[in-house]
């Protein structure tokens, strides 16, 4: 008999943030496919759930299970162990294969090594490979579609405790190969339907193991930061040549008007050459307000400043957002991407996906509306500066992006702002109105009732087809695909 994977008993388990929690029967640390496939059978023996969760970067419930959590900072190899075996059609392509639980950060390190860079990224680096698959995290260029869509292979662990590896038609894998290899340990699945149902699963369809990313040759980028008013930048959008000129477009705004004009702070990153030769204060972003945000007092205070004054908010968004005005900052492209301390100041977030069909600007516009009637209703505010970036439609089906280009739209609270999760679940109805979907991995107040994740996303049965085969029993179900009624069919008679 093989021996048991090693687990921990009585510990809690947090998100980086600190607002979700759950005390699971055990936490295990695999270092194998093979440990991860002995896990879920065991979960399944005992009638328990089992999930993987990465480096715990979602707001949302979405990595909790009270069940076996695995933890996979072990499952971290770049590249990965697994081999490729490449069809010849795609032995010309920049193709990289790693262990799911590596993080960005270590990833684009690997990559630099090698001479390689990813093509897009979100605006942070520690969430890992999986975590940014399961939840379609995205950044910002209608050109890019979110970073689920790099993926082209994922090796995976489903119900049974099977093994397998799942790729569009096509996809990168010489089938004669790979059987000649695995023989019948492991099954390849190359099916459109089933690939653009487990991409994107938010750890409810198995375990990923290892993931083909396609990436390109190392490249720089140059950000340019500017203050212009929403008015600008409405007509800007309906427009739409700044989100064609430039490679990477987005802006944060305040959803409070001064002499009445909301004001933006509009951000652009376009390709250039090697920076090298550049002035310094050229490679760096305002090095002051990068050393504030990082500084452990800063959120302190902001929280004291706005829980005794909240009506100051409108001005401390301006002034922060005049604060990352930059005429320009040239580097290495996951630098830029990267949008530095910021992401390190305790706070949270819901963001809701919207198509950009027009409906986009009304969203703003609503979110205007709603900023204004609880600051009147309630004197409560909006205490950060509102994020917008447009994404490519993914063929996921349950990315946020799917079937529609997508401005998505994050809503952003520092963590002691009173009031705060009240005022995110207001913005989210108004903007389901306007066909919104949330971000898996970022606050939602999404339920089972009213067909509404059906609703939101016309695969959803398909989706459902390919999840009751990867989730047989039952095992990756969890308190959040329970409350979202994503869950196995429970309680038949
Ligand atoms: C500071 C900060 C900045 C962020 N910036 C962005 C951004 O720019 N763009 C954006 O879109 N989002 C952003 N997010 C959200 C974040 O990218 C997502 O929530 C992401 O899923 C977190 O990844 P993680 O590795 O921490 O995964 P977790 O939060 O630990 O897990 C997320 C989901 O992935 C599943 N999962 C994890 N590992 C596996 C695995 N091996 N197999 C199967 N399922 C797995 C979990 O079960 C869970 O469902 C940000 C979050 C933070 C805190």
């Amino acid at each position: 008999m093989r021996p048991q994977p090693p687990y921990e008993v009585r510990k809690t388990w947090r998100n980086h943030l600190g607002n979700q929690s759950v005390d699971p029967l055990r936490i295990y640390s695999p270092r194998s496919i093979e440990e991860v496939s002995e896990i879920v059978r065991l979960a399944e023996s005992h009638g328990v759930t089992t999930r993987a969760v990465g480096s715990g970067h979602s707001w949302s419930d979405v990595a909790l299970t009270e069940g076996f959590l695995m933890r996979t900072h072990h499952l971290s190899r770049a590249p990965a162990p697994e081999p490729d075996f490449f069809a010849p059609a795609w032995s010309s392509r920049t193709l990289v294969r790693v262990e799911a639980g590596i993080r960005i950060k270590e990833l684009n390190a690997h990559l630099d090594r090698h001479g390689l860079g990813l093509s897009q990224m979100g605006g942070y680096d520690h969430q890992t490979v999986a975590g940014v698959i399961s939840t379609s995290t995205h950044g910002s260029g209608t050109e890019y579609g979110p970073l689920n869509d790099y993926a082209h292979s994922l090796d995976m662990v489903v119900s049974g405790g099977t093994v397998v590896r799942v790729e569009r038609a096509g996809g990168p894998t010489d089938r004669a190969a790979y059987e000649a290899h695995h023989g019948d340990r492991r099954t390849l699945i190359q099916d459109d339907d089933v690939y653009d149902a487990v991409n994107v699963g938010m750890g409810c369809m198995g375990v990923v193991c290892t993931a083909l990313i396609e990436v390109e040759a190392k490249y720089h980028m140059r950000e340019v930061r500017e203050m212009h008013p929403w008015a600008k930048v409405k007509a800007d959008l309906l427009d739409g040549s700044v989100l064609d000129d430039n490679e990477h477009y987005e802006l944060v705004f305040s959803p409070y008007a001064r002499k009445h004009e909301y004001p933006c702070l509009v951000t652009t990153r376009n390709r250039v050459s090697d920076p090298r030769n550049r002035p310094w204060d050229k490679r760096m972003r305002n090095w002051l307000v990068e050393l504030f945000a990082k500084l452990p007092i800063t959120p302190h205070l902001l929280n004291l400043v706005l829980h005794i004054r909240p009506s100051l908010a409108p001005f401390l968004i301006e002034t922060a957002m005049k604060a990352l005005v930059k005429d320009r900052y040239d580097e290495v492209s996951y630098k830029v991407f990267n949008i530095g301390n910021a992401n390190l100041v305790p706070a949270y977030s819901s963001e809701i996906g919207v198509p950009m069909d027009g409906r986009h600007i009304k969203a703003v516009e609503r979110v205007f509306e709603v900023a204004a009637q609880r600051r009147q209703l309630g004197d409560v505010y909006q205490s950060s500066p509102i994020a917008l970036r447009f994404v490519r439609q993914s063929p996921a089906m349950l990315s946020m992006m799917h079937g529609r280009d997508t401005m998505m739209m994050e809503l952003i609270q520092l963590r002691g702002n009173e009031g705060g999760y009240e005022m995110l679940g207001a913005y989210e109805e108004a903007l389901y109105e306007l066909g919104g979907r949330p971000h898996w991995g970022q606050v939602n107040t999404l339920t089972g009732s009213h067909g509404l994740v059906a609703s939101m996303y016309p695969r959803y049965e398909e989706w459902q087809a390919v999840h009751r085969r990867m989730n047989a029993s039952g095992v990756f179900d969890s308190p959040f695909s329970k409350r979202s009624g994503i869950a196995m069919d429970r309680f038949t008679p």
